[in-house]
């Protein structure tokens, strides 16, 4: 059984795949991985989480705060515990989705191929993995640390908002030589972005229904994004 949001609270590093994932040797799960920095996480992320499930048929998605994200070392990114314990409220109702702690509990720069072996390591075979971001990130996946690896590991799937031109990207990672399996998603909410929900805050105005209640309350409680801008 997938834990119930209360369990998955108490949940420690070691534990954080639910456990009963690829337990039917007879059939092919698939994971989705939600990789992102979610400073903070919004309504896009998930919608974005929800609607690769349906077109994709995932059993569940972990949604994943990055660390010490490898191409933001240049600005002020939220603390991990405070990008974590929104990601837990945001996701905490709903029974297809589970927040991680893996990549803040890791030490150093946060890279992708490090957290897909991990959790390749910890998944029986019959579990697929896909990792799902925004299209934005994955054109750059070409320069990501051992992208080659990631390549044979995991499925990409990099998310857009309509007419986003994907073109050149495309071209891109189809010349770069490398096998990745990349599919792209349409979702309409990605016109919502987390720079956009720091902005309104920072300047006072609502953020009401673009994110969570409960995760508006923590920002409040814990004066985030009210400070001088990185
Ligand atoms: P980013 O550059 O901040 O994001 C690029 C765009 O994608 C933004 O518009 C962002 O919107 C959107 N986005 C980010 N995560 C998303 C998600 N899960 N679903 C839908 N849209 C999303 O990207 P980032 O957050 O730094 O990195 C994204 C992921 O790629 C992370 O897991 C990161 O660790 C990984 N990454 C790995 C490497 C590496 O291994 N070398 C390098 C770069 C990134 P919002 O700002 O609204 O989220």
């Amino acid at each position: 059984m997938i834990p119930s949001p209360g369990e998955r609270a108490a949940q420690t590093p070691e534990d954080s795949v639910a456990p009963d994932l690829g337990a039917d040797p007879g059939r092919t799960y698939r994971l989705g991985i939600m990789g992102g920095t979610f400073d903070p996480i919004h309504n896009g992320h998930l919608v974005t989480a929800q609607q690769a499930s349906d077109d994709l048929n995932l059993d569940l998605v972990l949604f994943m705060p990055a660390g010490s994200p490898a191409f933001k070392q240049d600005r002020d990114v939220s603390g991990p515990e405070d990008r974590f314990a929104m990601t837990l409220l945001a996701t905490a109702d709903n029974p297809l989705f589970m927040a991680s702690r893996l990549e803040i509990d890791r030490e150093g720069i946060t890279y992708t191929v490090d957290t897909l072996e991990e959790l390749r390591k910890r998944c029986p075979e019959n579990v697929e993995l896909y990792f799902i971001t925004g299209a934005d990130a994955i054109i750059d996946i070409i320069s990501w640390h051992r992208a080659e690896r990631i390549a044979e590991i995991a499925t990409l799937v990099g998310a857009t908002r309509p007419g986003y031109d994907l073109a050149w990207a495309k071209a891109a990672i189809e010349g770069s030589g490398i096998p990745f399996d990349v599919r792209y998603l349409e979702v309409p909410a990605l016109a919502i972005s987390s720079s956009y929900l720091r902005d309104r805050t920072h300047s006072g105005q609502s953020i009401r229904y673009l994110t969570k209640d409960s995760v508006i309350g923590y920002i409040q409680k814990r004066g985030l994004y009210r400070g001088a801008r990185a």
